[in-house]
C-alpha cells in the first residue's frame, strides 16, 4: 500500500507514519528528514537545501522529487511505503504518480490531518518552552511563513487527490491515539 499523509507543518504527520511504519511495516519516506540528514551530513544537497529549509520555503520540484526516487527503489519499499511530508505542489503530485505507474503502482489513499492555524502555532509555543533541541525552522515567525506556503502551494492537492477519490480527511486535533485511531478504522476499511 502507498500512503501520503497530508496536512500543514506541525500537524502529526510524522508522530503518525511512525506509528504506521511500526504497526504495518511501510516505511516513512520523509523528505524533511532526508533533507535534514543531507545538511547534517554536510553533502552538497544539504548545502543548497539549508538556508531555504531555515526560511521555511521549499526546496526545488526537481530536488524532492529525485531524493523520493531514489528512496522508493530501495528494497524496504516493495510493499509500499508512507510519504510523509511529499507531495508538496501540484507538480510533485504529477511527478508522484508518474512515478508510481513506470512502476505499476499508484497512491492507494492520502490522508489529510486537518489541524486549525491557532493550534499549530500553539503547538510550536508548547515545544519552545518545554525547550530542549528545536529545529531552526520551529518558531512562531517561520511558522507563520510555513503555512502561507502550504496554503498557497500546497493545499491545492487536496482538491487533486479529492478528483482521484483518494482523499480522507481526519481531525489532526484530537489526541494522538485518537488519530492514530481513525486512521487505523480508515485502513482497515479498505478491501484487501
Ligand atoms: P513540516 O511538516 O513540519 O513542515 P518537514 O520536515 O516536512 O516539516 O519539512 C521541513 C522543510 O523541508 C520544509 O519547510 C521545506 O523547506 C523542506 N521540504 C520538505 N519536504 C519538501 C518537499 N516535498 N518539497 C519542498 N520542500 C520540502
Amino acid at each position: 500500500m502507498n500512503l501520503v499523509l497530508f496536512g500543514p507543518p506541525g500537524a502529526g504527520k510524522g508522530t503518525q507514519s511512525k506509528l504506521l511504519t511500526a504497526q504495518r511495516g511501510l516505511p516513512q519516506l520523509s523528505t524533511g528528514d532526508m533533507l535534514r540528514a543531507a545538511i547534517e551530513a554536510g553533502t552538497p544537497l544539504g548545502v543548497a537545501c539549508k538556508a531555504l529549509m531555515a526560511k521555511g520555503e521549499l526546496v526545488p520540484d526537481e530536488t524532492v522529487i529525485r531524493i523520493i526516487g531514489q528512496r522508493y527503489d530501495q528494497p524496504d519499499c516493495k510493499d509500499g511505503a508512507v510519504f510523509d511530508g511529499f507531495p508538496r505542489t501540484i507538480a510533485q503530485a504529477e511527478a508522484l504518480d508518474t512515478m508510481l505507474a513506470e512502476r505499476g503502482r499508484q497512491i492507494d489513499l492520502v490522508l489529510e490531518l486537518k489541524v486549525d492555524d491557532a493550534v499549530l502555532l500553539s503547538r510550536v509555543e508548547t515545544r519552545i518552552k518545554a525547550g530542549g533541541v528545536l529545529r531552526s525552522d520551529d518558531t512562531p515567525e517561520t511558522l507563520a511563513h510555513r503555512l502561507e506556503i502550504y496554503y498557497r502551494n500546497t493545499a491545492p492537492l487536496i482538491g487533486y487527490y479529492r478528483q482521484q477519490g483518494k482523499l480522507k480527511t481526519v481531525d489532526g486535533m484530537a489526541p494522538v491515539e485518537a488519530v492514530t485511531a481513525q486512521i487505523a478504522a480508515i485502513l482497515n476499511a479498505v478491501p484487501g
